[in-house]
């Protein structure tokens, strides 16, 4: 991607994000998240923005912005999500500290996204200036990084009101929009066993860890890597001690599917799941927590607009899939065209080299600013 980086704008969103970074806000850490939550709030109000802070017993409060750019009043809102919680405990900042290096800036939430944050405010503070032709909306939340359980709802009412949406979720390596992301499936299987004696009388135990080794190599080939799904049992568990034969066993399984097709033919694999072994029981529980996003023509058109905006910007972008999920997928499986992947160039997400190049951070907000004012769609 060509840099055509206003360096003083970079440095104006650069402090903004090292400030984001000193509030820690890990998912579960309500006073954590409520904190930063009262900053953001803050911040987006001065941007223009008329903020709902949306209160969640179980878990940090969400945020929702309304820009009331005057349009047609008809026109739909544009919709921008974000999250403000990231996967770093509280105290990693003592042996992880906000630092710049060779043009990049390191630190926990950086690029998973509170680059993001930084750049979406930026854009609107400068929206005054050249406001877009229709409302901006955009709903910060506190639980996207442990699957958005409280928040779900709530992204679904507000895309459900919108033209479109924009996700400030980290882009591809090079910079490039995701346009289609995975569906993440988590289940449990639970087998239940019969306990006996080992050396004694072990013909009358049923050996719940047998049954789950059978079931785990069939399991394993619901897999069809060709059309995109791909499954990993993650963690197993079972037994007591070496002279019982083990009465219970468990398995936690992570799927991931590029279609609905798919998802739906490995939820009723998983619901059609019987025992091998005589006298054992199965129960599976789980399912699609993120639906997956498919490439619509609404999406393709999306990314077609913005790579002629990104062009007038001297920009290339390009586009491509990812197997993560984020908050996108819950918008896009309600036919809302999303485009994801609109925050800073940078690496290492949940990882500890986490970083964002500093000179992106210009670029990107002048691009979000550019969509916003030019993306087009029907209705
Ligand atoms: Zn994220």
């Amino acid at each position: 991607m060509t840099d055509k980086s206003d360096p003083v704008e970079c440095q104006e969103i650069l402090a903004r994000l090292e400030e984001l970074v000193s509030y820690e806000s890990p998912s579960r850490d309500k006073t954590a998240l409520d904190r930063l939550g009262a900053r953001l709030a803050a911040l987006l109000g001065s941007a223009g923005g008329s903020v709902e802070v949306v209160p969640n017993a179980r878990g940090g409060d969400h945020l929702i912005a309304r820009f009331p750019f005057p349009g047609p009043a008809s026109s739909r809102p544009a919709l921008v999500l974000g999250h403000f919680d990231t996967v770093w405990p509280s105290g990693t900042l003592a042996r992880m500290p906000f630092r710049l290096d060779e043009g990049r800036a390191y630190g926990p939430g950086t690029y998973d996204m509170k680059a993001g944050l930084a750049i979406f405010l930026n854009s609107m503070e400068k929206a005054r200036n050249s406001p877009p032709p229709r409302p901006v909306w955009a709903i910060l939340t506190s639980d996207e990084e442990i699957g958005s359980p409280t928040s779900r709802g709530l992204i679904e009412d507000l895309a459900r009101q919108c033209a479109y949406v924009l996700v400030l979720e980290p882009p591809l390596t090079d910079g490039g929009l995701k346009t289609a992301r995975k569906g993440v499936g988590r289940f449990r299987l639970e087998v239940e066993g019969k306990a006996a004696h080992a050396g004694v009388a072990p013909q009358e135990g049923r050996s719940a860890i047998v049954e789950l080794a059978h079931q785990i190599l069939r399991i394993q080939d619901f897999q069809e890597p060709g059309a995109g799904t791909t499954l990993n049992v993650g963690v197993i568990q079972g037994g007591t001690t070496t002279n019982v034969v083990p009465a219970s066993a468990t398995a936690d399984i992570d799927v991931r599917a590029a279609t609905s097709a798919e998802s739906a033919r490995i939820e009723s694999a998983f619901r059609a799941i019987r025992p091998i072994t005589e006298g054992t029981r199965l129960s599976v529980t789980g399912g699609f927590n993120r639906p997956p996003m498919e490439r619509s023509p609404g999406i393709a058109s999306l990314f077609e607009q913005a790579r002629q905006i990104g062009g007038k910007l001297g920009m290339t972008l390009t586009e491509g899939p990812t197997g993560g999920g984020s908050d996108g997928n819950f918008t896009a499986a309600l036919g809302v065209p999303t485009l994801d992947g609109l925050g800073a160039r940078g690496a290492g997400a949940h990882a500890d080299n986490e970083h964002i190049v500093v000179e992106s951070l210009g670029e990107r907000a002048r691009l979000l600013a550019a969509l916003l004012n030019e993306l087009k769609v029907q209705s």
